[in-house]
């Protein structure tokens, strides 16, 4: 089955990474993330895009934007990210990312948190939905961020790696029903735009919450990228009911990070990566489409079995549906 990947971060510049991509079926998403301010991930962009033009049956990319430095001239600022997001859609990117350090890290004057739901970014919604282009938007944390690092939390392991994104000894800043509520807000007030939340939305603890966003707001979708554990640790016939019930909703997404250009590594390097990549691909696809259990990275886990239509959908149709720019490529 063809099956597109709508969140990757890889630089899969070398023709053995096509090869594999063309027997595997596989088109991928790369995504865009303004780690800093100043403009150091139009490095990565570039590439991005140069794969994109080069090789459209395998990569596309999503864009993204530099956050503002506050206080600043907000009209200018605004159409200054407008006027980067038309150059880069003319150069084929499909959609526009939001990051977490929007409601976690950037602070107005008064010493609030920037929020995305912030009157600032008005414009920059209204003009993606004109173009017709969705943002996705990776808004707030897992909300095992907040939760103590002990053998429960699912993602200790990433928290003890990145304890600067940890929030349970950070109380100042924003919780996590404050940023999802946000992003919500955002989802209300521009109808119109198409948004597709990164990691099921920082709604990945329970499908249900999950759910109510989906019938609330017509014009959200999510990705799974990164949190397949996370469904894994709900019960098996809840998830495959939420898979079914909103089979038009979901994208298939891995979140895949390899920044180091596959064209820089030698032979042997090369081709264990891949055989890697191969193996993952393999084992996130069999979470959707094995009914009962597989093998998950050593571990034993439970498969959702989905029915062929919802398999398609998940894999490849929605993100050709939610990325209309996807689509066009071929
Ligand atoms: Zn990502």
């Amino acid at each position: 089955m063809h099956i597109i990947d709508a969140h990757i971060h890889y630089a899969g510049d070398h023709p053995d990474v096509w090869q594999l991509l063309d027997r595997l079926s596989l088109k991928l998403l790369n995504v865009a993330v303004a780690h800093k301010r100043g403009g150091e991930w139009r490095a990565d962009a570039a590439g991005a895009m140069a794969l994109s033009a080069q090789q459209r049956d395998h990569f596309a990319w999503c864009t993204t934007f530099d956050p503002p430095s506050l206080p600043c001239n907000e009209q200018g600022y605004v159409d200054a990210v407008i006027a980067g997001l038309e150059r880069d859609f003319a150069n084929g990117a499909v959609a526009c990312k939001f990051w977490k350090n929007i409601g976690m890290e950037l602070r107005k004057p008064s010493g609030e948190y920037l929020m995305v739901d912030d009157p600032l970014f008005d414009p920059l919604y209204e003009y993606l939905a004109d173009a017709r282009r969705p943002a996705l938007m990776h808004i707030g944390e897992p909300l095992a961020c907040w939760l103590p690092l002990d053998d429960d939390n699912p993602h200790a392991a990433y928290y003890r790696q990145h304890p600067e994104w940890y929030m349970g000894n950070k109380p100042h800043i924003p919780s996590h029903a404050a940023l999802i509520a946000a992003r919500d807000r955002v989802l209300a007030r521009h109808g119109d735009l198409k948004v597709i939340g990164a990691h099921l939305g920082s709604l990945e603890y329970d499908v249900g919450e999950l759910a109510a966003r989906l019938d609330r707001y017509p014009n959200f979708a999510v990705d799974t990228s990164a949190r397949l554990m996370d469904l894994m640790l709900q019960d098996t016939q809840t998830v495959r009911d939420f898979f079914l019930a909103y089979s038009d909703r979901i994208l298939f997404g891995t979140d895949y990070v390899h920044r180091q250009r596959v064209s820089t590594m030698d032979a042997e390097a090369r081709q264990a990566h891949l055989a890697a990549l191969a193996l993952r691909y393999a084992t996130e696809v069999a979470y959707f489409e094995v009914a009962g259990e597989f093998d998950f990275r050593g571990e034993r886990a439970i498969g959702l079995g989905l029915p062929e239509p919802v398999l398609a959908r998940v894999l490849h149709e929605n993100a050709e549906r939610w990325y209309p720019g996807l689509a066009n490529q071929g």
